[in-house]
């Protein structure tokens, strides 16, 4: 997806894409990059109380 005159250090056109860490807009021109909140991702905790009761 382009944004047209969007970098606000240029002005020039960006364009929005992501990669391992998250989504960013990047500008075409000067390369200015801006990374965009995103949800982050859902920490499952798993919490597993195993006590084992060993009877003797
Ligand atoms: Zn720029």
């Amino acid at each position: 997806m382009f944004l047209f005159k969007k970098c606000i250090r240029c002005n020039g056109d960006m364009y929005t894409d992501d990669d391992y860490f998250g989504k960013f807009i990047k500008c075409l021109a000067c390369g200015y990059t801006i990374n965009l909140p995103e949800e982050k991702a859902k920490k499952v905790k798993t919490k597993n109380k195993s006590a084992r009761k060993i009877a003797v």
